[in-house]
């Protein structure tokens, strides 16, 4: 399949219908794979988008399935401060541990890293003219937010997370 695709590229280049800027577009955006591309236990879930708006609400859906933000300072799990974990709120995976959130003052639940190295995953996300790194449930595909560099340490990144794409299961 891949291979039938570049022999196609390869010949559209050689053919000259191809410019070099959309050159990285036909070839798609590169996924990331520093986090694992693996879910856990290989464990995956696919729903249509009927499916999910039965088990979500709309905020949920509009969130995990759309890729859309909630407001600053709304979701209650912000300001959850709770020992417990932090899970998708589709499919109930373990997203990130009580210990590894911080308060960014952004008004989104924000962590230092996830609760396992294939509890989420990266895309590169090039919406509203910027480019930044979304995370995405690693088993159902949900939407959950973007990673920033900016955050401190252990690792120095900030998880910004929709609380509304999770749910948290207080231990
Ligand atoms: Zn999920």
């Amino acid at each position: 399949m891949k291979k039938a695709f570049l022999s196609t590229l390869y010949t559209a280049l050689a053919a000259g219908t191809l410019l070099t800027p959309s050159l990285s577009t036909a070839a798609g955006d590169p996924v990331k794979k520093a986090i694992g591309d693996e879910s856990p236990g290989g464990r995956r879930v696919v729903k249509t988008n009927a499916e999910w708006k039965k088990i979500l609400t709309p905020e949920q859906y509009y969130i995990l399935r759309e890729h859309g933000t909630e407001r600053a300072f709304t979701s209650p799990l912000n300001d959850n401060h709770a020992h417990g974990t932090f899970v998708c709120a589709a499919c109930k995976n373990p997203l990130f541990a009580s210990d590894t959130k911080f308060d960014s003052g952004t008004g989104w639940p924000s962590f230092f890293k996830p609760i396992a190295k294939d509890a989420v995953k990266e895309k590169v996300d090039k919406a509203y003219g910027m480019v930044r790194t979304e995370i995405l449930c690693s088993v159902c595909d949900g939407h959950l937010g973007h990673v920033f560099d900016d955050g401190p340490k252990p690792t120095g990144l900030r998880y910004c997370m929709n609380g509304d794409a999770m749910l948290f299961d207080k231990k």
